[in-house]
């Protein structure tokens, strides 16, 4: 269906990662024709983020298979795109933008999604074998550096240290994983699931050192090449990544005043910052209508998701977003797959072979899922997706029951 066109308008989007990519093309697709303008700092054209840490990586695919959308793409839909086009400021009254070349930029509505960047560890040295991975340079530059080094030490046990370690491992580097909390992705998967990922790695010989920091960096010619950890070893490295996690980029939203809570941009349920201003993907606090509860999170397909229903937005007016929060983890041959949004101490009701990494995990409050962990094990996390939709209450002795057939559950209709 094409929607009521809006004619003579200029949509400015601050962003050209998944999000802002997504509701320029989203918007043509939905008949909108004016203006479409996409900034972005980055050097260049959007890409698949998720690819980084793992195909890209290992140098299982190609550059060219790792961009979103061709070039000629844009020019085809009338998407001006402005690579290295850093938004420095701007003024809600007045509608425009400034940026760090120098000029300024008009919008009548406006979209931003800016993601974050990695956090730096204060007392690392600024090093070029000391790095971190968010854009696709910060990848290229991790692949050149392990094919110069044979041990990585990462910094950082969440998904993206994780990937990147069994990246490493699969090219046949040695991996030295460091972990301040004493078990790995704990606060969102809960202690048996980060257990077991610690486990998962050790087994594929990475050395997994959790309730532990980096306590000295040792440097010789411009490069670290060796740190002292809090347990008193001291080991040789060749090279460092440090992943503990993103700051959101929430400059340009608190320079136009929007209303920033905590970490992230308070959004309406259809992601409306301000009157004609829109916030989606790892910037955006959404409270989530079916969730009822506000969120805010850092997943690929949350922010194609939300870049398409700004356009929905902007091209045939305000409409809730929501679709659950969807994310997926591939580690070696374990694939994860997440719907929902939980916490790690929430009540964990298993079902399925955990030993033989074939299992789905449950995450119940208030007597009803708030979230299914899968791995290797699709089908029940799509239905697990359906049962958290339904908000009703399920009992835990069927989810646990590996022969319940779980659409029995779901609600008709
Ligand atoms: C290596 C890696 C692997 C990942 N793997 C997965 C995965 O397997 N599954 C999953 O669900 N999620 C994964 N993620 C997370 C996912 O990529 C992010 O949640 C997603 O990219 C967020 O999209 P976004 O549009 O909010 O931000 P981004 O994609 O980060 O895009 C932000 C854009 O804004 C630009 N920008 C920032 N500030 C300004 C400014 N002031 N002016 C102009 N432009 C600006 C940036 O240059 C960038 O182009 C991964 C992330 C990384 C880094």
């Amino acid at each position: 269906m094409i929607s009521r066109r809006v004619a003579g308008k200029r949509v400015v989007i601050v962003g050209g990662g998944g999000s802002g990519d997504a509701a320029a093309f989203a918007l043509r697709k939905k008949g909108y024709d004016g203006d479409v303008v996409m900034l972005s700092a980055d050097r260049d054209r959007p890409y698949d983020r998720p690819y980084l840490s793992k195909e890209f990586l290992r140098g299982e695919i190609e550059l060219q298979k790792v961009f979103l959308h061709d070039e000629a793409d844009y020019a085809k839909e009338k998407i001006e795109l402005r690579l290295q086009e850093r938004v420095v400021g701007g003024s809600m009254r007045d509608g425009t933008l400034s940026l760090q070349s120098g000029g300024q930029v008009k919008f009548d509505t406006l979209v931003l999604s800016t993601g974050g960047t990695p956090r730096r560890l204060p007392d690392a040295p600024d090093s070029y074998n000391v790095l971190t991975l968010r854009s696709l340079r910060d990848s290229q530059a991790v692949r050149e550096a392990l094919k110069r080094g044979s041990r990585l030490l990462l910094v950082g046990a969440g998904f993206i240290g994780a990937e990147v370690g069994a990246s490493a491992r699969q090219l046949g580097k040695e991996v030295l994983m460091v972990e301040s909390a004493p078990v790995p992705l704990a606060r969102a998967l809960g202690t048996d699931v980060g257990e077991l990922y610690a486990s998962i790695h050790r087994s594929k010989g990475v050395d997994v050192r959790t309730g532990t920091t980096v306590k000295e960096w040792h440097s010789y010619g411009g490069r670290v090449v060796g740190v002292t950890l809090s347990d008193g070893t001291r080991e040789e490295v060749d090279v460092v990544l440090i992943a503990i996690g993103i700051d959101p980029n929430l400059d340009v939203p608190r320079m136009l005043g929007l209303p920033i809570e905590g970490t992230g941009v308070r959004v309406d349920s259809g992601l409306r910052a301000a009157e004609g201003v829109y916030c989606g993907g790892d910037i955006a606090l959404h409270p989530h209508p079916v969730l009822e509860q506000s969120i805010r999170v850092e997943h690929w397909e949350v922010a194609k998701h939300h870049g398409r229903g700004i356009a929905t937005a902007i091209a045939s007016g305000d409409a809730p977003v929501t679709r659950l929060p969807y994310f997926w983890s591939d580690q070696y041959d374990v694939s994860l797959e997440y719907r929902g949004h939980a916490s790690g101490d929430d009540r964990a009701v298993w079902r399925g072979d955990k030993a033989g990494l074939r299992f789905s995990v449950f995450y119940i409050r208030g007597g009803r899922i708030r979230a299914v962990l899968s791995m290797n094990d699709k089908k029940v996390n799509e239905v697990g997706g359906r049962l958290i939709e339904s908000r009703r209450s399920v009992d835990e002795t069927l989810l646990a029951d590996s022969s319940t057939d779980l659409s029995d559950l779901v609600p008709a209709g």
